[in-house]
């Protein structure tokens, strides 16, 4: 099977005896339940969020769920049985008995968590599917003709680093590195003056695929795990002198956050929508990365958004500033149109590779996905509350991103949030 359709545990009148999964704000109604890893008195635990809190898995699933061994693994967490059991258990309808022992031994406030990545990442790969982000990004150096001819062809992409992606919440140093000055000869090797964020969704590698074998366009989203946010740090002065002719480097493996909640494929189910409406003239993908089911359901409606927190904000008691609102709907390219042409080569994936998107723009200005498109290229500065400008981020800023899907008829849903604050370049965290 490729696509989840809703089933029951999407019921949107699901009701919990926990309070908070009821609450029509929560990110993590009992319709949600994504896993992630976390660190709970010096013991690295799998966890599942459900209102205020994380369920401790492993111990639940012995005393609940277990008939015999098994590995306990973010996967089973993320499985259709366990998602059932646990709509039953989380039950309004549960007895008292089955509520008091959850509630007493297996809830541990979300707040008192402290989460990690939720896989060992073995490879990053970023891919650059938003067509509004590329088309405003190459209109900045090619006015006359800013789409390369390969754009409509195949999801472009490149090799991200891995080692250098940190769970939200990780303080970000500012990298130094080379840059060409106006006029000058010599680059100079400074902290990075164009520092940006960029609003992405990840997602994660379920299972393998051997070396030489491509995923077909038809089972890519049987390996894709699910779904969170990814804020694909840049410095674009570094970019703008290193990119050619291999691509970016140095400007992106300094760091790249990650939200710490997977949302499931099943979550996601209500909220899948049909891929990108090609305009007309578009040229139809190659057969390799075309399949009517994908088409019908490949898309996904995700809405994004990006905040900004200046130090100056937080002492004078702002609150985040709402920078953009993009969705993931709007995106060229599918995710499993992502993974068939990752592997189209017989280049292997592997459990827990993570793959982003590329930057999430839309159509309208107030849905750029990064600085460098929001201020176009630092001339059109960003006014902050407080009478502060942003051309790019300066130090003690925090970018916080958060995503959402809602349908009526269905319940609410949300990733929770992907934080960074910038450090000085010469202040270690
Ligand atoms: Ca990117």
């Amino acid at each position: 099977m490729s696509f989840y359709q809703p089933n029951e545990t999407h019921d949107p009148n699901l009701k919990s005896w926990l309070e908070s999964a009821n609450d029509p704000n929560t990110d993590f109604p009992l319709q949600n339940l994504p896993v992630c890893k976390f660190i709970h008195q010096g013991n690295t635990k799998i966890g599942i969020a459900i209102g205020d809190f994380v369920l401790d898995f492993e111990p639940y699933y012995n005393m609940f769920v277990a008939e015999r061994f098994e590995e306990k693994s973010l996967a089973l967490a993320a499985s259709h049985k366990v998602r059932k059991k646990l709509i039953e258990d989380f039950s309004i309808n549960a007895s008292s008995s089955l509520k008091n022992l959850i509630s007493e031994h297996l809830l541990i406030p979300m707040n008192s968590c402290r989460f990690v990545l939720p896989f060992e990442i073995g490879d990053y790969t970023d891919f650059y599917c938003s067509i509004f982000h590329a088309t405003n990004v190459g209109m900045m150096l090619r006015p006359e003709n800013p789409l390369f001819p390969n754009y409509k062809w195949l999801p472009v992409g490149y090799h991200g680093r891995a080692s250098s992606v940190v769970i939200s919440g990780t303080k970000i140093k500012r990298p130094k590195g080379q840059r060409r000055i106006e006029n000058g000869n010599i680059p100079v090797f400074e902290p990075c003056k164009n520092l940006d964020y960029e609003v992405e969704v990840g997602f994660f590698i379920s299972k393998g695929n051997e070396l030489g074998k491509p995923v077909s366009i038809q089972e890519a989203e049987d390996y894709i795990f699910g779904l969170c946010l990814v804020n694909d740090w840049s410095a674009r002065d570094i970019q703008a002198w290193e990119y050619q002719p291999l691509g970016p480097f140095l400007a992106k493996s300094f760091a790249t956050s990650i939200s710490p909640f997977i949302v499931t494929m099943e979550a996601l189910a209500p909220f899948r929508v049909p891929a990108f409406e090609r305009p007309e003239g578009d040229p139809k993908p190659l057969e390799y990365l075309y399949d009517e089911t994908n088409q019908k359901y490949g898309g996904i409606d995700l809405n994004l958004e990006v905040y900004i927190q200046t130090q100056k904000m937080r002492e004078e008691g702002f609150e985040p500033y709402l920078l953009s609102r993009s969705n993931m709907k709007d995106l060229y390219w599918t995710i499993g149109q992502m993974v068939a042409h990752h592997t189209s080569n017989g280049c292997n994936l592997r459990v827990g590779d993570l793959i982003a998107t590329g930057t999430v723009s839309g159509r309208n200005k107030n849905e750029r996905g990064c600085l460098l498109e929001l201020t176009w290229r630092g001339s059109e500065p960003i006014e902050l509350p407080t009478g502060e400008i942003r051309r790019f981020l300066e130090d003690g800023d925090e970018i916080i991103m958060k995503g959402y899907c809602e349908r009526e008829g269905f319940r609410r849903i949300g990733f929770g949030e992907c934080r960074g604050l910038i450090l000085p370049a010469d202040q270690f965290n």
